[in-house]
Order: structure tokens, then sequence, then C-alpha cells
């Protein structure tokens, strides 16, 4: 088991968050890929009937968005509220059922938050100012060490890095190793587990303190330093914070800010202390939520958070994604292709890549899988069984004995638990393919081939049909965390009685819902449509 597994039969107060991404330029399809996994988790842990908050954003201060600015002749701020919304509409479009958008540079609620933490950590004595001499990749947008370079430059940018002297704000990292050995992995658990073994390697190998700000004239697009009005926030205090600021840790935002009392504690129970805190990151960033993230909450008197769900890279027909080479997948052509049905994507995402492998975007393969599982296994399925039965005039009989032999009714309830053992383990690639395919779909695919339900009398032919558009109803409430929109139509050919209601954020799977044969006052069918259109050209 690899996650949550003690959260099973309890409702539970989840906080799910993502990275926040970087808006110097469009979307791409690894941050696509995130918020994907991300939303599939919020989607399933809300009907399992879990209390939920869902949090994504951008992260917008740095040198990078300052110099991209520069290089247009706008404002860092122009930047950003230009490049933000093209996040924004895309999440949307693709479902991602976030409840909060938080912006770094938000004013009311993400400066106030971050600069009170930064005074915490200063108060308790980790936080010192010296000169730092080090060398610094402006692609990358940090200080970077010899280790990280090869032949001595930045592997990911394909320059040498500046040698840089300074006077910066220092968190002392060094200090942390020893507990953090103790908590990783088990306080704070990480998804897959082999990441801790990586984290592990570099808690032996001792911990360097962390440059925490900059002086203002080579940064000046960030939180500035609070009490030291030469300085700017590096990444780490600014970032790292969102997770806290989007919920209003401290209390602080509104007209009446206050920090500490009752009024801190009732914000931090709701959503932190109350709540099962799950970070959903790339590996890229593993480290900073591993090592430096924790450091700074226990410093600031923070619980640590539960989980650190990690997700791999995407590569594009097995090569690496890159600018240069110009493979870069877009979302946006990828949803065009599907004529802005987001379902595909989120299929395929899901289907293709585990929670915490890398994985291959290959369009090839996309549209085939797209062909074979949903037009044809799913699709075409529904829409054979809502035909026949539509020719007999639609009804819903008692399909509590299925006739045929297809032990349709026994596989359900045992597709039901294998499904729910994967998602609470994060196995989303398992459970798609049962509630997708694997059991349900493909057996009734073969059984009414082999049946031939057109061939048999009236009255067994309809409970035939019947018992199929059951489990059918079955399949689009396993399908529901990963392609909502699909889910809700298959639900409403099928005209079960609650279809209008399964995208609202308080749809719980009740073990009635589960349970087959367990919607009453389900009469008949409604009309059958195309489920997915061919892809043309
Ligand atoms: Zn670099």
């Amino acid at each position: 088991m690899l996650g949550c597994g003690s959260l099973r039969g309890m409702a539970k107060k989840q906080y799910i968050t993502t990275a926040i991404d970087y808006p110097n330029a469009a979307p791409h399809m690894g941050q696509v890929l995130e918020k994907v996994q991300a939303d599939v988790c919020a989607r399933w842990f809300r009907l399992r009937g879990d209390s939920v908050r869902f949090q994504i954003g951008t992260d917008e201060h740095g040198l990078k968005i300052q110099q991209t600015a520069a290089k247009q002749g706008i404002t860092p701020k122009e930047l950003v509220d230009r490049n933000v919304p093209l996040f924004q509409d895309l999440y949307r479009r693709l479902n991602v059922s976030s409840d909060f958008f938080i912006r770094t540079t938000d004013k009311q609620k993400h400066w106030p938050t971050v600069q009170e933490l930064w005074r915490r950590l200063q108060k308790v004595g980790v936080l010192e100012k010296r000169p730092y001499v080090g060398l610094y990749c402006t692609g990358c947008e940090r200080f970077v060490t010899k280790k990280d370079l090869v032949d001595g430059k930045c592997p990911d940018h394909q320059r040498a890095p500046e040698q840089v002297t300074e006077e910066n704000w220092f968190f002392l990292l060094h200090n942390e190793q020893e507990w953090l050995k103790e908590a990783l992995g088990t306080i704070y658990k990480m998804v897959p587990s082999f990441r801790s073994a990586e984290m592990f390697a570099l808690l032996k190998q001792g911990l360097e303190d962390v440059s925490f700000s900059r002086p203002k004239e080579s940064l000046s697009w960030g939180i500035p330093v609070p009490g030291d009005e030469s300085q700017t926030m590096y990444v780490w205090c600014d970032a790292l914070t969102n997770y806290i600021s989007g919920i209003d840790i401290f209390g602080l935002s509104g007209s009446e800010p206050r920090s500490g009392g009752d009024h801190e504690r009732a914000k931090r129970v709701e959503w932190w202390d109350d709540a099962h805190v799950t970070h959903v990151i790339g590996k890229d960033i593993a480290r900073f939520h591993a090592l430096i993230w924790p450091a700074m909450l226990r410093n600031a008197g923070i619980r640590l958070p539960d989980t650190l769900l990690i997700h791999g890279f995407l590569t594009n027909e097995g090569q690496k994604m890159s600018k240069t080479v110009g493979n870069v997948v877009d979302p946006e052509a990828v949803l065009k292709r599907f004529g802005g049905d987001p379902d595909p994507l989120r299929f395929y995402l899901s289907h293709e890549i585990p929670v915490g492998n890398d994985g291959d975007f290959s369009p090839k393969r996309f549209e085939e899988l797209y062909d074979a599982k949903l037009r044809n296994q799913i699709g075409n399925l529904l829409n054979r069984i809502l035909v026949l039965l539509k020719k007999e005039g639609g009804q819903i009989v008692d399909f509590s004995k299925v006739p045929g032999g297809s032990n349709v009714e026994a596989i359900v309830p045992q597709a039901w638990s294998f499904y729910e053992q994967e998602m609470n383990s994060f196995v989303f690639h398992n459970a798609v393919a049962v509630g997708g395919h694997n059991q349900i779909a493909d057996l009734l695919n073969q059984h009414i081939g082999i049946y031939k339900p057109w061939e048999r009398p009236k009255e067994e032919k309809i409970q035939y049909l019947s018992a199929l558009a059951e489990a059918m109803r079955h399949v689009a409430l396993m399908l529901l965390p990963f392609v909502p929109a699909a889910a809700q139509r298959i639900s409403k050919q099928l005209n079960v009685p609650y279809a209008d209601k399964m995208l609202a954020k308080d749809f719980v799977l009740t073990p009635e819902l589960k349970r087959w044969g367990g919607v009453g006052g389900w009469k008949a069918v409604g009309e059958p449509e195309i489920l997915f259109a061919p892809l043309v050209g």
C-alpha cells in the first residue's frame, strides 16, 4: 500500500496542492500531467466522502520573469497578468476542479503570510545574513553547485554559470538533517516510496545552508524582506509558502490583520492541522519539498505535511521534450484535435502514465487508445446496449438474476473493491483500466457477441440488456474521477436518476450507488448518442 490506506472508511479533510506554475511562457504538457493527476486525486477524495480543498496557482516572481518581461518591453506585472489567465483558462477547460488559485503576486493573501513566516524564522534564529560567493545559473534561476554541472555547464541550459559574490540571507539548513532523517518517510511520506531513497542519500551527504534572499539590485521582482529594504526574497520562502498562504494560515488577510490567538488557530485547524495535506509535485522539485519546506515549517511552529506525491517527466515519442528540438507538445493543440473535449487527454494521461513514473506522450499511441478504448470498448458498447434496449421500449427491468451466464453481477462488486484499493493507493492507471475496460467493458463486449441477445425471447433480452445497462452505470461511476464529462454523458444516456448531480463537488459514491442494482427509481434508458466522435484526418 503506497499512500493513504489509513484513511479508508473515514470521512476526512483533504488539502491537496500542486506545484505553482511559472508563467513566463504558456502552460506545457508536464504541468497538465500534474494538474490532471492532482485533480483525479481530489475528485476521488470527494467521491469517497472526504471534504476537500484543492489549490493550484502560479509562482510569479524571480529573475526569469523579470528578464522575459524586459525582453518584451513590458513590466513583470504586465507579463504575468497576460500569462496567468492562460493557465487558469486551460485548467478550467481541462475540468481541473480546483477550489482556489493562489498567485504569489497576491498582496492581500500571499505577501503577508510570506513575510510573517520570514519573521518567525528570523525570530528563532535560523536566518543569517552573510556574504555569499557562488555559481549562479540564470536559466535555472538559482545557485548551482559544481556537482550540478556537466563540463562546467548547466546541463539544462548549456551555459556556464556566473560567479556571483553578494550579501544574502541564509536559511541554516545544515542544522536540520538529523530530525529530517526521522521524519521523512514516517511523518511525511513520499509516494512513490523510492523517492525517499534519493532524499536519504542527500541527507547522508549533509545539507548546506540555503540562500533565502538576493540583493534588490540583482532581483527586484519579488517580495521584500521584512526589516531589510536592501533584500528581495529568493524563491524558497516566496514560492513554497503558497501552500499555507492560500489557506491564510496565520489569519492575516482581510481588513483587520490579526496574527496569533484564536483566529490563527481556527484557520490552521481547518485545512492544515486537521487535514491530510498532500503536495503533488514533479520529481525535479522533490528535494526542495522534502528538505527545505519541512524545515521551514518546523522552525515556524507549523506541523509537517503528510504526503508528497511525486510525478515523473513526460517524453515525446521517447525523446526529451525541448524547445531547441522543437518537440514540445502543446496542450492546446491536443485539445483542439479532440474538438476541445478534455477527456481523451485526461484518459490518456491517467491510463498511460502510472503516478510516480516518467511517461511517454505519443500522439500515435494517444489516437490508437482513443479509438480502441474510449470510442470502441466504451462508446460503441454503450450505443449497442441502448439501441437494442430502445427497440424493445427502453424499459429497465429487474436484473437481480442476469441471464446468459456472463457473471457480470459478481464481477462488478469485485471490480469495485480492486478499484477502491488502487485509487486509495494512487495506482490510478490500474483503477482506470478496471473502470474503463479490462474487467467490465471488455467482458461485456465479448459476452454480447457470444450470447446474441437479439436472438433471444423478448423478456430475456430485456433482462439481459438491463443488466448490461446497470454494468455501464458502474463503469461510468468508476470513470468519474478520470473523465468526468464523459462519465456524466454515459449516465445521462442511461438516464440514471443522479446523472445531473454527479459533477457536483458534494456528490458521494454511497454504498447504494456502488451496489449491483442499488439505484431505485431507474425505470428507462435515455436516447443513445455518439459518446466520442471519430477523429478526422
Ligand atoms: Zn541552468
